[in-house]
């Protein structure tokens, strides 16, 4: 068992000093000024993929699955959708348990994209929602996007997304960019973007009401 970190009054202020004084990697990436873009010493062994923390270049997920070809219990809206297998195995009993449920019309509308098409966006749509190439987690394969059949006036209002909200930690994901977060995160609300980080980091995370960055920073050893 890991010693739980005791933090004292000074943890949320020192960390916000912490990461606004660190130097940024990439470049014009993020959606605040005030966002946290220093480097974080990440020893928790989870990926943490942000402006100021990019993936190596030669950084490539170990075993992608097109997940037109895999059984699941989900939609998609492309057949070119891809995530690493372990990422998609979770998901798909997630949304069996949903299913179970009685709660269907889960649509996935992106997973992993190459450093490549990331680039392509970047220079394609100059705006603070495409992240620099290498900055993104979706080149991780360990995130997706997902709406529902059911959104017309946004997925955060649906029933799917009250589903996720609650049971996504039970399956190792997290909603990545909460609202509320974004000067830690440097990314505005997307209700529609989780992360894979695995059960045990999820449920931390979801005790403390954290962000990922603050998981790494204040889990690190
Ligand atoms: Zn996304």
């Amino acid at each position: 068992m890991r010693r739980k970190k005791r933090r004292g009054a000074w943890g949320i202020p020192l960390l916000l000093i912490c990461v606004m004084m660190l130097t940024a990697g990439c470049q014009k990436t993020s959606a605040t000024p005030e966002a946290a873009s220093g480097k974080i010493n990440n020893t928790t062994g989870i990926l943490l993929v942000n402006a100021a923390n990019p993936l190596p270049e030669d950084a490539e997920p170990k075993d992608l699955v097109n997940l037109y070809e895999m059984k699941r219990h989900f939609l998609l809206a492309r057949s070119d959708i891809y995530l690493e297998r372990e990422a998609f195995e979770a998901a798909d009993r997630m949304f069996k348990q949903a299913e179970d449920e009685n709660l269907n019309g889960f649509i996935l509308t992106g997973g992993y994209r190459s450093r490549e098409k990331q680039q392509e966006l970047f220079e394609t749509r100059q705006d603070d929602t495409v992240q620099a190439p290498g900055c993104s987690e979706h080149e991780t394969g360990l995130a997706f996007d997902v709406t529902a059949r059911s959104n017309t006036e946004g997925f955060e209002t649906t029933p799917q997304f009250a589903w996720l909200s609650e049971h996504c930690w039970d399956y190792g994901f997290i909603l990545r960019y909460p609202q509320g977060k974004e000067a830690i995160t440097g990314i505005a609300y997307e209700p529609w973007h989780y992360r894979y980080v695995g059960t045990e980091a999820a449920a931390v995370i979801r005790k403390n009401s954290w962000t990922l960055e603050e998981y790494c920073l204040l889990e690190s050893k």
